[in-house]
């Protein structure tokens, strides 16, 4: 088989925020101490001799690349400071633009300012889009929907969503065949027979249940906070809030969705806070906001290696699921206040500017860094695939 070289390589990477691993020799000290090395005697040494070398396609069809959970023990541990964990993050951040078939990801990650101009006018284009076709204020209660149409919103909702799952799927058939050809792995070996069925099964439980959601290596081989970090700024900790915060608000959205589409209860109809969709959004919400600001307040404060450097792209994130948070939580705040006319008025303002925010995040989740949660949990499946089959040969 014949190995491609980019030359380029290297430089590119360091683009996404790698630092100079030119001196890295392959010393093997960052493998001695990575709790994550299990019996790859190679990792991660060999995804930077990738790069050293220019070895493009090795690189972007590594599964372990995404096992790394950016700890920081090797950095410490480099005699050369060639900063190995960051060097594993700009690598990933770099996977990602590769896996991108628009080019957005690269210019969010690589061109700040064209990125947030960009940001800007998308999240620009949503408001003057929805505030269009707006309708008249209640001052004597907040109704949202007759101020922007929820049909709008709907539709709007569903365009965004499906170019986001396009754009997604994309990124991880991409993903799915480099790795995939790369360890051999096909669709007769995954699904041929039911000896492969069930070994495809208890991989994805240990991709999804077990690692995705459960974060078990995260909470268990990571140990990259300080000791004196308290318990409620632990990494997985606030991690885990912001995942399930997220899927939490998922959750509320598509239930309030199915019970206007069975009649239940209309769109936009009071209900008390109790309401079992009302109920998970508000949980979901708070532990969002609370994920999300540790993640900000660590990034400042630069409390770990993963906090030590911030692109805008990461920013952007931060700061788009920050808004959508906060000001969701503000409306909810109006609605349940009585006779509040001033934060009635205020509300629909916020509510637009919710909705237009809210619409640019799901459409930009492929290009953030959000996108290691689709691609981490694929790379999962396949180190899980690879693990049963040594085992089977051991
Ligand atoms: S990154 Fe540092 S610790 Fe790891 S092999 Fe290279 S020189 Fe050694
Ligand atoms: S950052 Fe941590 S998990 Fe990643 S390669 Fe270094 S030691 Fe291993």
């Amino acid at each position: 088989m014949t190995t491609l070289i980019d030359t380029d390589l290297l430089a590119d990477v360091q683009r996404f925020g790698a630092g100079d691993v030119s001196a890295c020799f392959s010393c093997g000290t960052c493998t001695a101490i990575c709790p994550l090395t299990d019996n790859d005697g190679t990792f991660p040494r060999r995804i930077i001799r990738y790069a050293q070398v220019g070895m493009r396609d090795e690189l972007l069809s590594s599964k372990e690349l995404w096992t790394c959970y950016h700890c920081g023990l090797c950095s410490d541990s480099c005699p050369t400071e060639a900063d190995p964990g960051e060097f594993m993050a700009a690598a990933r951040r770099y996977a990602i633009a590769s896996y991108d078939p628009t080019g957005l990801s690269r210019i969010l990650y690589t061109r700040p300012v064209v990125g947030a101009l960009i940001a800007t006018l998308v999240a620009a284009f949503f408001a003057v889009f929805m505030y269009a076709a707006h309708g008249p204020q209640d001052a004597a209660s907040l109704a949202l929907f007759t101020f922007v149409p929820e049909g709008l919103i709907h539709w709007t909702g569903v365009a965004v969503m499906s170019a986001m799952a396009l754009t997604g799927l994309v990124g991880i058939v991409t993903m799915a065949r480099r790795v995939a050809r790369r360890e051999g792995v096909s669709l007769r070996t995954m699904l041929g027979g039911g000896a492969a069925l069930s070994r495809t099964v208890a991989a994805l439980w240990a991709a999804l249940g077990v690692e995705s959601l459960g974060q078990r290596r995260y909470r268990e081989d990571c140990k990259d906070d300080k000791p004196a970090e308290p318990w409620y700024r632990r990494r997985w900790l606030i991690h885990a809030l912001t995942i399930w915060g997220f899927l939490g608000l998922l959750a509320a959205t598509v239930l309030d969705w199915g019970l206007a589409l069975t009649g239940v209860k209309e769109t936009g109809t009071p209900i008390p806070l109790w309401y079992p969709s009302r109920l998970i959004g508000t949980v979901a919400g708070l532990s969002l906001l609370y994920g999300v600001s540790m993640f900000m307040a660590n990034r400042v404060r630069q409390v770990n290696r993963a906090a030590k450097v911030s692109t805008a792209s990461d920013w952007l994130l931060l700061v788009l699921l920050w808004i959508t948070g906060a000001s969701g939580f503000f409306i909810e705040v109006a609605l349940y206040l009585p006779d509040a006319p001033a934060a009635n008025h205020l509300g629909y303002w916020v509510f637009l500017f919710h909705v237009a925010v809210a619409m640019e995040l799901m459409l930009f989740l492929p290009f953030t860094k959000f996108a290691h949660a689709i691609y981490r949990p694929l790379a999962l499946f396949f180190y899980a695939l690879a693990a049963d089959k040594s085992k089977q040969t051991a």
